[in-house]
Order: structure tokens, then C-alpha cells, then sequence
């Protein structure tokens, strides 16, 4: 069947959600997508972060991922043991920052991850009853994760109430600083003035900070915009965490296995949160799996607080085992290909320009106030779709460039001539 004919019935049997281009899939291949009328893509979504081996994954993943779907896929991994469960639980514990021990609880997407470690430091102290979260930010869109969830129009008055006791203070934003402290001039002014507002403010007239049990944050943004936060803002925020007894929550769900150029994004930031969140790339683009690794004495105190069905899958596991390994390799690369993404967005008409790695950010604003340009954004996402290129957007008004981690310089040249073609035409 044609694209048109199964965009067109699509659209009568599935239900509404976040699709805009007429795509209709039907295979891959390293950085390449095609169609089912056989029209070919190159990839700067990598799924949504989640094939960051490229398509359909590593020949290395599926042949990790065969042979184990011939032995046991399916392994009640919370009412029994396997292998690839256990050696993956390993893997996670040795390569997550943090030099103390450490346990993990497997699932199968992102937003239960985020579920996960609500549960866990809710129940650590139930005293601490709230959550600290960041405008902009997101985290799924399960309850208690769309609850901290604030950059779609998710939590609107059709979908609330969502869970009481989560507080929303501003993430740092070098492009729009709500306090217009310096700007980029003087990231550190405006991490000073989000831990004021956090401290001066929140725990002084808002909530006891003794009844906080949990900080969340993403170290950079994703659907948020692609944010990148003045370098020593982590460290900072994990003193005031730490001075009130508050577990940090990282969520690495986008932007961990390898993305940023470091394994996990906080290793950029030189920081050591309590939990962990990931999902998307650990399942090599292969199969669905989330984890949640975290601080051995957050573990739930009481057998049954929490599981699942599929959570430990031995496909899965032994999927992420081998992703870790050839993300690991990857990394020089991603650093170096990192580059010229960096050289060749700032020579574009664009008005901000930010990231790390293979995660970048590129934002179109009008005027002086620096009101999101979402008109541009958009053409410029169908422009390189007519072209052949595949972006996605971010927030209001910016589009992010992440292709998988496995592209060649020359691939990454390719694409980026498309999109400057496209987006200097707009401008
Ligand atoms: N956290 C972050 C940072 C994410 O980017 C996402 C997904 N975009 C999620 C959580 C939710 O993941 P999932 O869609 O797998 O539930």
C-alpha cells in the first residue's frame, strides 16, 4: 500500500497524538530511513533518541538480541531471576556516576522509569511528601510523571488534577533568563538567581525543604528546547540538595547512553545525583526497556511497593549489555563528529545555537523579547523533510539535531548542507 492510502486509513484507526509529517516507515539502515514508496531519509531524529546505533540497531545488537530470543525473552524479571537482567543491573552500577552502592529496577519505557523513582524517594521518608521540578522540562506522561512535566500542553485542565505537591521553579536558560541577569555573559548570576528563588522563596514560604523528598531534573532539556545550563549549576543545586536531606533525580531518559559525548549527560556537569533515570537508547533500538538506578538505601522498604510484568526482559537486558559496550567505543567519535555539527549550525541564520556531543539545539525567536518564531521552525522542519532530511522539534520555537551516534563526518555534512540550504531560504 501507497504512504497516502496508510496515512489516510491511519488516521481513522489510530488514535491523536504528536504525528505532523505524512511519514509512513519501512525500513532502515545505518543512518537511513526509507518509505514504504521507497523514498529515502537521512536520520537527525535518531527516533526520538532512542536509535542512537543507527537503523534498525548495531549488527552486533541483533545478533546478541537473536540469540537470546531464541534461549528466553519474556522473564518475569520481578518474581524471578536471569542472567542478562542481573549482568546489565551490573553494567548500570559500575558505569552511573557515583562511587557508592547501588541497585536498579527495570522496566519498559521512560515515563516509568520517572514513576520508579518517585515511588522510591517518596517512600525512603514518608515525611517528604513533595517534589521539586523545572519549568520546561519533561518527563513523561504517565500521572505522576506528566505531574512534573511542564513543557507541552499536557497538563492542561482536560488532563488535571495531576499529583499534588510538585513545585515548578525556573530552569536555568542561558537564551532566556527570566531575571535578564547578564545572559550568556554571566551564567553563573543566573544559577545564583535560581537557587535564590529556590531557597530564599520556595523553602521559606512555600514548603519546609525538610519535606522534600525529591529534586528532578534533566541535565539538558530535551523537549523542553534543547537547554544546555550554565556549567556549574548541578553542583550547586546538589549542595542545597544535600544541605536539606533532598534526593536528586536525574533524568537521563534523552539524553543518557552516549548522546551528550559522555555515557550520561551529568558527567558533563560534574555532578552525582542519588537516582538515575533512563530508557529510549538502552534498548539499542531494538526493544522497549526503562531502569531506574539508584542510591541501594532509597530501595523500597517493602516487598510488592512496586513491579511490574515485563520489567527485566532477557531480550531486553541483553540488548542493553551490548548497547553499553558499543556506545562506550563510540564516544571519541561522537565528540569529533560533535564538531561539526557545532561549526556548521553557528554558520546558520539561526538565533541560537547550543549543545554538546550529538545533541544540539537550534532556536528561532523574533524581535528584541525574543518571541518564539514557531512559523519558521516549522517550515524549516517540512523544508528539509521535502528534501530528504528528518528533524524533529523542540519547544515552541527550536528544532533538535541528534542523528545517531554512528554517523560518518560525511553523512553529517550532507544533511547539514540541507538544512542550511533550507534554513538561510527562510531567513
Ligand atoms: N524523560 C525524558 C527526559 C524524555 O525525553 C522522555 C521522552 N521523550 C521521557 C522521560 C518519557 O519517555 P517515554 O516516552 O519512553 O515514556
Amino acid at each position: 500500500m501507497e504512504s497516502r492510502k496508510i496515512v489516510e486509513e491511519s488516521e481513522q484507526f489510530l488514535a491523536t497524538t504528536t504525528r505532523d509529517l505524512p511519514l509512513v516507515l519501512d525500513r532502515g539502515e545505518g543512518v537511513w530511513l526509507y518509505d514504504v514508496d521507497g523514498n529515502k531519509y537521512l536520520d537527525f531524529t535518531s527516533g526520538i533518541g532512542v536509535n542512537n546505533l543507527g537503523w534498525p540497531s548495531h549488527p552486533e545488537v541483533i545478533r546478541v538480541a537473536e540469540a537470546q530470543m531464541n534461549k528466553l525473552a519474556h522473564a518475569m524479571g520481578n518474581d524471578f531471576y536471569n542472567l542478562p537482567q542481573l549482568e546489565l543491573a551490573k553494567r548500570l552500577v559500575q558505569l552511573t556516576p557515583g562511587d557508592f552502592p547501588k541497585k536498579v529496577f527495570f522496566s519498559n519505557s521512560g515515563t516509568e522509569a520517572v514513576e520508579a523513582s518517585l515511588k522510591l524517594v517518596r517512600q525512603y521518608d514518608p515525611k517528604r511528601k513533595y517534589l521539586i521540578a523545572f519549568l520546561g522540562s519533561f518527563h513523561g506522561r504517565t500521572y505522576g510523571s506528566l505531574s512534573l512535566t511542564a513543557s507541552k500542553p499536557v497538563q492542561k485542565y482536560l488532563l488535571g488534577p495531576t499529583l499534588p505537591g510538585v513545585i515548578h521553579v525556573p530552569y536555568p536558560n542561558p537564551f532566556r533568563n527570566p531575571w535578564h541577569i547578564d545572559g550568556y555573559e554571566d551564567p553563573e548570576g543566573l544559577t545564583e538567581a535560581v537557587l535564590e528563588y529556590l531557597e530564599s522563596w520556595i523553602f521559606s514560604s512555600l514548603v519546609d525543604p525538610e519535606e522534600v523528598a525529591g529534586i528532578v531534573f534533566e541535565p539538558i532539556q530535551g523537549e523542553g528546547g534543547y537547554v544546555v545550563p550554565p556549567k556549574g549549576f548541578f553542583r550547586k543545586l546538589e549542595r542545597v540538595a544535600r544541605d536539606n536531606g533532598i534526593a536528586l533525580i536525574d533524568d537521563e531518559v534523552q539524553m543518557g547512553m552516549g548522546r551528550t559525548g559522555k555515557m550520561f549527560a551529568i558527567e558533563n556537569f560534574d555532578s552525582t545525583p542519588d537516582v538515575i533515570t533512563m530508557a529510549k537508547a538502552l534498548g539499542g533500538g531494538l526493544y522497549p526497556i526503562g531502569a531506574t538506578v539508584f542510591r541501594k538505601e532509597l530501595d523500597f522498604k517493602k516487598k510488592g511497593m512496586h513491579s511490574n510484568t515485563f520489567g527485566g526482559n532477557a531480550v531486553a537486558c541483553a540488548v542493553g549489555v551490548k548497547t553499553l559496550e558499543i556506545v562506550k567505543e563510540l564516544l571519541p567519535k561522537v565528540n569529533e563528529v560533535g564538531k561539526v555539527f557545532r561549526d556548521e549550525l553557528s554558520l546558520m541564520k539561526v538565533d541560537d545555537v547550543r549543545g554538546m556531543g550529538l545533541a544540539w539545539g537550534i532556536e528561532f525567536v523574533k524581535g528584541e523579547k525574543k518571541d518564539p518564531d514557531t512559523k519558521t521552525r516549522d517550515k524549516v522542519i517540512e523544508g528539509v523533510f521535502k528534501k530528504g532530511l528528518l528533524v524533529l522539534p523542540a519547544g515552541k520555537s527550536s528544532i533538535r539535531v541528534i542523528p545517531p551516534l554512528i554517523i560518518s563526518e560525511e553523512e553529517a555534512k550532507l544533511g547539514l548542507s540541507v538544512l542550511r540550504e533550507v534554513v538561510n531560504s527562510l531567513r
